[in-house]
């Protein structure tokens, strides 16, 4: 049997209600998914493991051996997947995914073949330099979190409160290992590890 010229309007009126009343939501849903997407290895700049050489050297010195990867206890450190032959199958680490935690044997600059990643005392390691976010770390909603500053291998001769209670970053101590990153409960987080070097 024909609908009726009126059921075709109800159908027609609820659907343009229902799309006025979803859209909005589905396009906020789509801001906050691309907000807190990973961010891929490709768009970031790269950590290397530590006691690496300065990246050009690194790049040219580095066999590709893949051993540090095998050696890390705490499976910090990957296989860069990317199809530019410089750089793809170097190794890296992305504190989001598992830091760096500056354990005692320091065993990927033992196992290293090429000398890519230099023998240091952990004191001398400079994967990177920890930044903090003010903006977005919970300690300027006055939340009292400490996540970072617990955390840290370091200790308080990389990272501490200042004298008004901000997480503060000491150049001198600080190894860029990522702990502290990996750490922060806040997304995007808010405190970040970046190279001494940009890529
Ligand atoms: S401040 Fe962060 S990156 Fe620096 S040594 Fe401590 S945990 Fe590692
Ligand atoms: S863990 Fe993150 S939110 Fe917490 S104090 Fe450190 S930087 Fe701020």
């Amino acid at each position: 049997m024909a609908k009726s010229d009126d059921e075709y309007g109800r159908r027609s009126f609820f659907r343009e209600a229902f799309t006025r009343l979803v859209q909005p939501v589905a396009e906020y849903v789509d801001t906050q998914v691309e907000a807190y997407l990973p961010v891929s290895p490709s768009e970031k700049a790269l950590l290397r493991p530590p006691g690496a050489l300065p990246e050009e050297t690194f790049l040219n010195t580095c066999l590709r051996s893949g051993h540090c990867v095998d050696s890390c206890p705490a499976n910090a450190i990957q296989i860069l997947q990317r199809t530019d032959p410089h750089l793809a199958n170097t190794p890296y680490i992305d504190p989001d995914h598992q830091p760096c935690v500056v354990c005692d044997s320091l065993e990927c600059m033992q196992v290293c073949p090429s000398g890519a990643l230099q023998k240091l005392t952990a004191d001398e390691i400079q994967i990177g330099l920890a930044e903090v976010s003010y903006d977005t770390c919970l300690r300027s909603r006055e939340i009292d979190c400490r996540y970072c500053i617990d955390a840290c291998p370091m200790g308080e001769k990389a990272i501490r409160l200042d004298s008004q209670r901000r997480v503060e970053v000491l150049p001198s101590g600080c190894v860029g290992c990522g702990v502290c990153q990996h750490r922060c409960p806040t997304a995007p987080k808010s405190i970040i590890v970046r190279p001494l070097v940009v890529n």
